[in-house]
């Protein structure tokens, strides 16, 4: 990579932060617009076609090697797990979020592998810096999510490191893994901390928010009020439907107290924010999680109409998932018809649209 312009630091996610209504009000232009030009496709051409996926992970060799020396069983070579080539030729993606694991090395399972914070925090910017190296491959088709975890000192220093960075676009926060808990007053402050760091540098957010947990319409409420609402230039990704996987009763509070929201504030209901698709639908036989019944997917189904199809974005949390697997799980599943389906596989984030930083003087990428 040409070096002298790797600089040039967060121009155009700031779009948002100058701008921040009618950047989403435009891309819902062109979704509803879509949905009475775009030729309906069917079932089979949505299955065989090219999509964009919100969710995918790859893990560095040193994480896969760390991982499995703590006990992780690994049932695919590695390269599975690592190679960006191989998950771009394989896969059909027109692009994908690349989402950091680095989190993982401030969890419990890792902490015999590292001897103090210094040492954990050199881990953490390594496997950042490997997502950067594969989205660096695919600058026009990858966006880099970089990873931390909010209750650590060095948090913010990884964020600041990590901003110049043109392929380290969002940041990913796996609020479970990483053991906070948003009753504590001192995890809230240390979240809002990074969430405003967030808002202020244009940096969206992949939030992944509970761990499977009961959320009820009150709970719902306080994680839109308390904890979203004050973050109004938050560019904002909520993974698996704000929950673990599986559309249930957390994922529809969650859903519904958006909605409350939206509804009653006009300020909120312009802000881009989207909810990942990726396990809403458990498959049989998955070891984590009960199979999600077809009377769930036809509630969901009737949500997406509800909140609308823009607001929900392709995405398979690979390599837990396929990506094939995934978009056939929804494809044949969802009670949607074929416009509101074509509709949804073409939404992509608005992250894809931006020119990655650095391009426009790297014409030869
Ligand atoms: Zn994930």
């Amino acid at each position: 990579m040409n070096h002298s312009v790797s600089f040039s630091c967060r121009q155009e996610p700031r779009f948002f932060e100058e701008c921040k209504i009618l950047p989403l009000g435009v891309f819902l232009f062109f979704l509803l617009v879509g949905q009475f030009c775009l030729a309906q496709k069917s079932i089979d051409d949505l299955e065989s076609a090219s999509c964009y996926d919100h969710h995918v992970h790859l893990l560095s060799p040193s994480l896969i090697s760390d991982w499995k020396s703590t006990g992780m069983p690994f049932s695919r070579p590695d390269d599975f797990y690592s190679s960006v080539q191989r998950l771009m030729n394989e896969e059909k993606l027109a692009g994908a979020f690349i989402v950091s694991m680095a989190h993982l090395y401030t969890t419990e399972a890792f902490q015999g592998l590292q001897k103090d914070v210094r040492d954990e925090q050199e881990f953490v910017a390594r496997e950042n810096d490997f997502v950067a190296s594969c989205v660096a491959e695919y600058p026009e088709r990858l966006v880099g999510f970089f990873s931390i975890n909010p209750l650590r000192p060095y948090s913010i220093d990884e964020m600041e490191r990590c901003l110049p960075n043109e392929h380290l676009t969002g940041l990913k926060l796996h609020l479970p893994a990483c053991g906070v808990d948003v009753q504590v007053e001192e995890h809230r402050r240390k979240l809002h901390a990074v969430l405003r760091w967030a808002a202020e540098h244009g940096v969206p957010v992949l939030l992944h928010y509970s761990a499977g947990e009961a959320i009820d319409d009150k709970a719902a409420d306080f994680f839109w009020r308390e904890l979203i609402l004050p973050h109004e230039n938050l560019e904002l990704y909520l993974a698996h439907l704000g929950t673990a996987g599986g559309y249930h009763g957390a994922a529809r509070s969650l859903i519904d107290g958006y909605e409350r929201l939206r509804n009653e504030n006009q300020e909120f209901s312009s802000r881009a924010i989207f909810f990942d698709l990726s396990g809403a639908i458990i498959p049989e036989g998955f070891p984590e999680g009960r199979p999600t019944s077809d009377a769930r997917c036809q509630e969901l189904s009737l949500k997406i109409q509800e909140i609308g199809v823009a607001r929900f974005l392709f995405a398979s949390d690979y390599p837990v998932f396929s990506v094939a697997d995934s978009k056939s799980r929804l494809l044949h599943r969802l009670s949607l018809n074929e416009a509101e389906k074509t509709n949804l596989f073409d939404n992509r984030s608005p992250l894809f649209s931006k020119r990655p930083r650095g391009m426009a003087r790297e014409p030869n990428k």
